[in-house]
């Protein structure tokens, strides 16, 4: 198909001379047309044009709006600073959103309120300068903002209120204990020889179940107060990562374990917090080994569009990944304890480290058979699901 070589209709239209001249009920029509209302002001703030979403929005006609100040669209608290920003905005007009970061409301005829969206666009024009208003209504949008924000507020106080019974729970719980401790050693002293055989049994499992379970409420005490322990500050990973292989250094060298750390970054973290992640990681790498093979860990860092994904990868004896989500879950444990020691709150503490920190933890089975635990935190951290709050507050 041929073009002719002044075709008008593909000619560029940043060139005004070269646009189709169109009539005046042309511009007035793609005025009518435009799904935003559209107000436009003179420098005194005087109404010199609507179009028809604007008379449908507000719910005034057409004629009860020429020639009246701008204010008038404006519930009765804005309108006196208005009109200072605009006498201002006049002086240095730009195209630019209106209150930026405030929530805007309007006021149609009847009084109402609705919250809105304005664009501001400054013109010169032959009556002088002026400036064109796209006044959107946003009500959907606000009510959805609220129902999150309301959802969000409340998670976060039920998470408080969880977190701050389990602190307690955890806390008084350890009392009771004591007293049966304390109890079951002054039996064993004070009776001696005189216990027969079966109660020594019974008062061993006491003692051992004593143990456990002040074990136990110790790691829950531990786990409602992740969080609370460091500040947000910037960490170097790959030093952290060193302090950790030298707390674990009499597991790694009774096992002979082989551990290689990749050049790691610095990050903005909660170092406590971090710490306890990658020594969890590590240390379950080395306790999870087979039986027949020395404990082989690779830690290394891969960098992501918005954050870092940190890998721990070892040669264990590997997850079942129909369990693979299970193993994050509070006291879920995959062996008996006398197959592997433990509490099966290691991990839970990782998955409440890396949500804190606005990411994700998972494990998928890697090319050794064992596990690679990924851990991807973001630059950027979202708003905290568990606000850090003093946990004796209340209390
Ligand atoms: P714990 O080690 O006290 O049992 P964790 O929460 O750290 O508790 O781990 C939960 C379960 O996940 C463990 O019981 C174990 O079965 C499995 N697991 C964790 N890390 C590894 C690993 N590196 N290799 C294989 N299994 C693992």
């Amino acid at each position: 198909m041929e073009h002719p070589v002044n075709d008008r209709s593909s000619a560029s239209t940043s060139d005004p001379s070269l646009m189709p001249s169109l009539g005046k009920d042309v511009y007035r029509e793609i005025l009518e047309a435009a799904p935003d209302a559209m107000v436009m002001i003179d420098a005194e703030g005087r109404i010199v044009l609507v179009n028809r979403q604007v008379e449908a929005l507000f719910r005034y006609r057409r004629d009860q709006l020429l020639g009246q100040p701008i204010e008038i669209l404006l519930p009765g608290r804005y309108q006196h600073g208005h009109v200072a920003k605009r006498t201002h905005y006049f002086e240095s007009p730009q195209v630019r959103a209106m209150g930026t970061g405030r929530e805007l409301f309007a006021q149609r005829s009847d009084g109402s309120e609705f919250p809105v969206e304005v664009s501001l666009s400054p013109m010169k024009t032959s009556l002088g300068p002026m400036v064109l208003s796209a006044i959107r209504d946003v009500t959907e949008a606000a009510q959805a903002r609220k129902i999150v924000q309301f959802v969000s507020d409340q998670l976060r106080a039920r998470n408080k209120a969880l977190e701050q019974f389990t602190f307690l729970a955890s806390h008084d719980l350890q009392e009771p204990l004591r007293t049966i401790e304390s109890f079951s050693g002054l039996l064993r002293t004070e009776l001696g020889d005189d216990i027969a055989e079966s109660g020594y049994h019974a008062l061993h499992y006491i003692e051992e179940s004593a143990q456990r379970m002040s074990r136990l409420l110790r790691e829950l005490l531990e786990h409602s107060r992740l969080g609370h322990l460091s500040a947000f500050d910037p960490v170097d990973i790959g030093e952290l990562v060193r302090e950790v292989l030298r707390d674990l250094h009499a597991a790694i060298s009774e096992s002979d374990a082989d551990i290689q750390v990749d050049e790691l970054p610095r990050i903005n973290g909660q170092r406590a917090e971090l710490q306890l992640l990658f020594q969890n990681l590590i240390s379950n790498a080395i306790k999870y080994r087979r039986k027949d093979e020395k404990p082989v860990i690779r830690v290394e860092a891969i960098r992501r569009d918005n954050g870092w994904e940190f890998l721990v990868d070892d040669n264990s004896i590997g997850i079942d990944p129909a369990l693979a989500e299970k193993i994050f879950l509070p006291f879920k444990r995959l062996h008996s304890r006398e197959e592997y020691a433990g509490t099966g709150m290691g991990l839970a503490h990782c998955s409440k480290i890396v949500e804190l920190h606005g990411g994700r933890i998972w494990v998928t089975p890697n090319e050794w058979g064992g596990s690679a635990f990924h851990v991807f935190l973001p630059h950027v951290r979202p708003e905290l699901p568990i606000p850090a709050t003093d946990l004796n507050e209340g209390s």
